[in-house]
């Protein structure tokens, strides 16, 4: 029986949630997405117009299928969770539903249950800003957005994974490794999630049989890494002094996150599996 996954944090065709969808699809999976409220409907209009019909295209040469598109803010758990701004705001008032607590509710009520849940998404408002120069309320918003926000999906829906089931995110070695230039706490947000993938494997594996692991990406130049502004410093960084001196492509982290969520991997969870094209075993750059 095909499984069934749910993506949060695809907007555009450039990002790694992208490139998860389609792997997945590529295998079989059918795939909901989550999209963040106000990136919804460029998204959802560009996707109409064809805009990434030559990325959609899978190795069998059809079309990855996105059966839902769901609005969601990950930093709000519950509707009583938004303050009056976000409520009013326009580009938030034209859609409903969109705490993680009424996602979960509605992928339940549409399909009952899924089998892969997947988190691809970050942000840190103050990313551009050393640690030092950081400010209380970008810290805990880069926190919030960053790793609270996979607590809050898998607590969320925990209830409607099938037992067997797999949850996977996305993190960045700057959590463990000095990388000048990933400031405003986001560093500290992606050790957070790598501990969590830990303890979160443990609880959902005791209680729900889910395996919980993360992805330790290379750089690609997704949106959210061009906001940050060193990303082509970065690639070049890695085509340089990686072991294997070529540029990551998503595709291949899509690859790595379809064998996690498949029986392939059925005795790895609580792993940071890094997907880096070994980067990260380098000691200096040569
Ligand atoms: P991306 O821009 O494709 O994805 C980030 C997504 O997060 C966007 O779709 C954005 O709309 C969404 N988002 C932001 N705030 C949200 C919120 N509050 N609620 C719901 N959605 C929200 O960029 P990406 O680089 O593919 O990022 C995906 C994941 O990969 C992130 O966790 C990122 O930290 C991680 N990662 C990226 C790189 C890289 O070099 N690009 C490297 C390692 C890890």
């Amino acid at each position: 029986k095909g499984k069934r996954a749910f993506i949060a944090g695809v907007a555009d065709d450039n990002g790694y949630g992208w490139a998860i969808a389609k792997s997945l699809a590529a295998a079989g999976a059918e795939i909901l997405v989550g999209t963040w409220v106000p990136a919804l409907n460029i998204f959802e209009s560009s996707f109409r117009r064809g805009k990434f019909d030559e990325s959609r295209v899978l190795p069998d040469g059809s079309l990855m299928e996105i059966t839902k598109v769901y609005p969601l803010d990950a930093v709000f758990d519950s509707p009583d969770d938004v303050p009056e701004d976000i409520k009013t705001n326009k580009r938030y008032a034209g859609s409903s539903n969109w705490t993680v607590k009424e996602v979960a509710e509605s992928v339940k009520q549409d399909f009952g249950s899924i089998d892969i849940l997947v988190h691809s998404l970050a942000n840190g408002p103050e990313v551009t800003r050393p640690l030092l120069e950081t400010s209380r309320n970008g810290y805990l918003a880069a926190l919030s957005a960053s790793s609270y926000s996979y607590i809050s999906l898998l607590k969320h829906f925990v209830p409607i994974i099938n037992p067997g089931g797999s949850s996977l995110s996305l993190t960045y070695i700057a959590s463990e490794r000095i990388i000048p230039g990933y400031g405003g706490g986001m560093s500290s947000a992606k050790a957070a999630l790598e501990s969590d993938t830990r303890v979160l494997a443990f609880e959902a594996g005791r209680k729900h049989k889910i395996r919980v692991n993360t992805i330790s990406a290379g750089p690609l130049r997704s949106r959210a890494a061009k906001a940050i502004g060193f990303i082509d410093m970065m690639i070049d960084y890695s085509s340089a002094n990686a072991p294997l001196q070529k540029e990551l492509s998503a595709e291949e982290v899509g690859n790595a996150a379809a064998f996690l969520a498949s029986p392939l991997a059925s005795a790895i969870t609580g792993a940071v599996i890094y997907v880096d094209n070994g980067l990260n075993a380098m000691g200096v750059g040569v």
